[in-house]
């Protein structure tokens, strides 16, 4: 195993970024090469976690003479993130300085063009080094994982049609309950990536690719960051490595996906109707029947009539739910993965990973 650091000058003087990598060298060049990274949003911690444990296998496989495809991982994607407090809280998700989501305008390429990402560096501020950084690394890989997670979540992923039904490996290994799968219409990492596959030279359009994975893997909750899970998850994460061919395991096989598989379009994106505190009815990983009580928020509180009521649009599976209880009108509250379309208009894209 080398471990080497990634340095980006900051946009100031006397700042610079460090970012650790770990690479293993695979014993087999037919074997997939591999590339995970976490908490590209810097408060989204579980991903770190897991690849924590997961470096401990990895070394061990590598004592073993187990690595057969090269594996990069970046446990901690985005110092500059990390580094981004405002009034004592972690922010993570939106860069300070731009505003701009920093899992959002990753360079749309195609794989061609990798070679230039990295030619003058002088031209981008940090953040834009950094981005051009991590597509990079991912680019020279056919596997590559996006550890985020959720604000208070079930385990899912967003998948892009392009990789399903081949990727239910990984959602098996992940115990995953719900896969939403994508459109690829964003330049979110995981999507930039597969644009890059899709357009892999001049003119041309894959829509499947075998073989390779781009996938933003939804790691519960921010909260979720325990021992006994992240371990757990690293162990499903070895099987999913074992069962690609990447590492050398004697392990047990994969069980089949079980959790629900939805498109985006299925996707309930239940938002307040109006400001006030939240009372929740219903928890994540609830079933759900179509007119259910799912909140109610203190619009008026004390007043007769001052509460208003969130029902369930359709029959689905809550996977997600905001952490605050204080709703603003049109805020996200829940996701609900149903059988049938919502009738909601939905922006292409991932939802908001
Ligand atoms: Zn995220």
């Amino acid at each position: 195993m080398d471990i080497s650091e990634i340095i980006i000058a900051g946009d100031t003087p006397g700042v610079e970024w460090r970012l650790p990598v770990f690479r293993f060298k695979g014993a087999s060049a037919a074997a997939p090469r591999t590339y995970i990274q976490a908490a590209l949003h810097a408060n989204e911690l579980p991903g770190t976690a897991l690849l924590h444990f997961l470096l401990e296998k990895l070394c061990q496989a590598d004592e073993d003479g187990a690595i057969l495809g090269d594996i990069a991982i970046v446990p901690q994607a985005n110092p500059i993130g990390a580094a981004q407090a405002h009034f004592g809280e972690l922010q993570g998700r939106f860069d300070l300085g731009s505003r701009t989501n920093f899992n959002r305008d990753f360079p749309l390429i195609s794989l061609g063009e990798r070679d230039g990402l990295l030619d003058e560096p002088d031209r981008y501020s940090a953040i834009d080094r950094l981005k051009r950084h991590l597509l990079d690394m991912a680019l020279g890989a056919e596997l590559v994982l996006d550890l985020h997670c959720d604000d208070e979540g079930l385990q899912y992923a967003y998948i892009d049609e392009a990789f399903w039904p081949e990727a239910a490996d990984l959602a098996a290994a992940l115990d995953m309950e719900a896969v939403f799968l994508s459109d690829g219409q964003s330049s979110a990492f995981e999507e930039a990536v597969a644009h890059a596959w899709k357009h892999e030279s001049e003119g041309e359009r894959r829509t499947a690719l075998p073989g390779r994975l781009s996938v933003t893997v939804e790691l519960r909750g921010t909260r979720d960051v325990y021992p006994d899970i992240a371990l757990k998850d690293a162990e499903g994460m070895f099987r999913f490595l074992a069962g690609r061919g990447v590492v050398a395991s004697t392990g047990a096989g994969l069980p089949a996906f079980a959790g629900k598989t939805v498109p985006l379009d299925n996707i309930e994106m239940i938002r307040a109707p109006e400001t006030g505190a939240i009372l929740f009815h219903r928890n994540i990983g609830d079933n759900v029947e179509a007119g259910e009580l799912l909140a109610t928020i203190l619009v008026r509180p004390g007043v007769p009539g001052g509460t208003v009521e969130v029902r369930a649009p359709q029959d689905g599976l809550i996977v997600t739910r905001v952490s605050t209880r204080l709703a603003r009108r049109r805020s996200d509250l829940m996701k609900i993965a149903c059988a049938e379309p919502s009738r909601a208009a939905r922006k292409p894209g991932t939802l908001e990973a």
